[in-house]
């Protein structure tokens, strides 16, 4: 069967998803016949080089190199997409390590938090976890589970590490206009993330906060996503025409972290066009290469 859909957004085990690059990948080209899969962990390209020797081993399949970058927003985050940059920019590759170290400094403050909040878990278990990736809240979740602490992901979110909750750490992030001009130096297109979960799905916030990203170089919006309705989709579509972004998007499949999502067709209603979304990344990307 003739491949024609793609997904533009996964996590793997180098950073909070639990599946390797390699099967990521795999179940994209063979399970689900994608014809492209972008491989966008957070933080880091590290995936990259597993998940493009896997890749060449499927006809007629594309992997396309990206990251999801936690940038500024208020006293929050947002995540930016970055699609066809080069993952061997050295430049990329130094300003990634400060995102990582500060999570490296993070860390064992929210895990202080939780034991001083009464929740043994240590920084090792944490770490195992995690495996050789980058550490993020949901592998501290994970902890928190194992230890019977809470139930599930969302729980430990809820009660302990969510924005505001009595274990969060803020830290250091880019802000949009420089995470957006390191994706553009790569020679990548920047691509706001999952608009459904920024300013709490306030509508009139996201639409401030698109245009002001598009006036500072923003190149698409991920209007198709695997939580996204039928109205969201529309509403989400229209602003992107309305700035000038190209409408993209993915399924931010995790594993077994999230596990509702699957690869290319999200919670089972996602279709991502090949044919509508590639040609024009890839133009774009080409100006900033
Ligand atoms: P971090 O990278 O450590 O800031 O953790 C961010 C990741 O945690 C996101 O990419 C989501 O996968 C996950 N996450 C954030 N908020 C929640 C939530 N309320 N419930 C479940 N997972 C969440
Ligand atoms: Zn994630
Ligand atoms: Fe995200
Ligand atoms: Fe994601």
């Amino acid at each position: 069967m003739e491949r024609k859909f793609i997904d533009l957004h996964s996590h793997s085990t180098v950073s909070d998803g639990s599946e390797s690059p390699t099967t990521v990948v795999r179940t994209a080209a063979v399970d689900k016949n994608l014809k492209a899969l972008a491989l966008s962990d957070h933080d880091t390209v590290e995936g990259l080089d597993e998940a493009y020797a896997e890749a060449e081993k499927h006809e007629g399949f594309e992997l396309i190199p990206a990251i999801e970058i936690s940038a500024e927003y208020g006293d929050g985050t947002i995540h930016i997409l970055g699609y066809f940059l080069d993952r061997h920019s050295p430049e990329l590759l130094a300003k990634l390590k400060v995102l990582q170290d500060a999570r490296e400094e993070r860390n064992p403050q929210i895990i202080a938090k939780l034991n001083e909040l009464g929740m043994e878990i240590t920084e090792e278990e944490v770490a195992e976890i995690a495996g050789k990736g980058v550490i993020g809240r949901p592998h501290i979740a994970r902890a928190l589970i194992n230890r019977g602490h809470v139930k599930n992901t969302e729980e430990a979110f809820d009660k302990y590490l969510a924005k505001n909750g009595p274990a969060y750490i803020n830290k250091e992030r880019f802000s949009q206009a420089d995470s957006i001009k390191m994706i553009h130096d790569a020679g990548g297109v920047a691509v706001l993330a999952h608009p459904k979960y920024v300013h709490g799905g306030d509508l009139k916030g996201v639409e401030e906060l698109i245009a002001s990203m598009a006036e500072q170089g923003l190149d698409g919006l991920e209007v198709f996503y695997s939580s996204h309705n039928k109205k969201e989709v529309k509403w989400f579509k229209e602003l992107a025409d309305k700035y000038g972004l190209i409408a993209t998007g993915g399924s931010d499949f995790h594993g077994v972290t999230k596990p509702d999502i699957e690869i290319g067709t999200g919670m089972g209603n996602l279709k991502v066009s090949y044919e509508e979304i590639i040609p024009k990344l890839r133009e774009k990307a080409k100006s900033y290469q």
